[in-house]
């Protein structure tokens, strides 16, 4: 395995019951092909973790939440501790993503907490960045990565961060069938890679996963795996299916 392990990941969102977690990700494990040179994780909904960690044992997929609460413990109703979801049997936690930035009000400084708590708990956090349409159309793309990235790691030292992944998830193209080109996506990978090495280091910044989001597909994932600073991926729409994310997840055998 090289530097770094290319890592796909699935977000299956507020989507599938228990039963249809745990039936998609016993077709998944099924469809794994032996000696595949990817990590693979996924993400179900909080309820289908525990079960669907059950499924996952003893094979390579990794389990993932969707997000968690900073606090260890108490009188917040509704929400999932760090501790929680290590006792669920996840491994990582998708931390910021745009629709909880969108939908739920959360900041850079909530996530930047939810980071913390991650990284107590020995979670991998995989941090979700992006700009929106009209920021990248005023030409502020740059400015909100790095403020995401600053934001998001500050107060954090190099070994707090040795597991943590990148996700660049432009929100114009999250669920809408538009995907950044390849060479956007590296532009914006480099960039972030950069900020990295700025704060962190060399060795941090030549180490870290960057995956891309936004409506990857099996039809664009060979491209984009090939952008020398795309380290895999963040998939959506395109993860419910086994049959296609499989695929996605095979991407190295395709032929182009
Ligand atoms: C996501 O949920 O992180 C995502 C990128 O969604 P989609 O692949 O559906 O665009």
């Amino acid at each position: 395995m090289g530097l770094r392990t290319p890592l796909i990941a699935g977000n299956w969102k507020m989507y599938k019951t228990c039963p249809e977690a745990v039936n998609a990700a016993e077709r998944l494990t099924g469809l794994i092909p032996e000696g595949l040179n990817v990590e693979v994780m996924i993400a179900p909904a909080y309820t289908a973790l525990f079960p669907v960690a059950d499924v996952l044992r003893g094979s390579i997929i990794t389990l993932g939440a969707q997000n968690l609460y900073w606090e260890a413990e108490g009188a917040y109703t509704g929400e999932v501790s760090a501790a929680m979801l290590k006792s669920a049997g996840c491994s990582h936690v998708i931390i910021g993503h745009s629709e909880r930035r969108q939908y739920f009000a959360e900041t850079d400084e909530a996530v930047n907490r939810k980071i913390r708590a991650a990284v107590d708990a020995s979670l991998v956090p995989v941090l979700c960045i992006g700009e929106t349409e009209a920021q990248r159309d005023a030409g502020e793309t740059f400015a909100v990565l790095d403020k995401q990235v600053q934001m998001g790691l500050e107060g954090f030292s190099l070994t707090d961060l040795e597991q943590l992944v990148v996700a660049y998830e432009p929100v114009w193209a999250i669920g809408t069938g538009k995907t950044a080109t390849s060479a956007q996506a590296q532009e914006a990978h480099q960039y972030v890679r950069g900020v990295i090495e700025k704060g962190f280091g060399e060795a941090l910044a030549a180490g870290l996963r960057i995956l891309y989001g936004g409506s990857v597909k099996p039809a664009n994932i060979r491209e984009l795996m090939d952008q020398p600073d795309v380290d895999g991926a963040l998939v959506g729409g395109a993860s419910l299916d086994p049959d296609t994310f499989i695929q996605i997840v095979t991407y190295q055998n395709k032929i182009v």
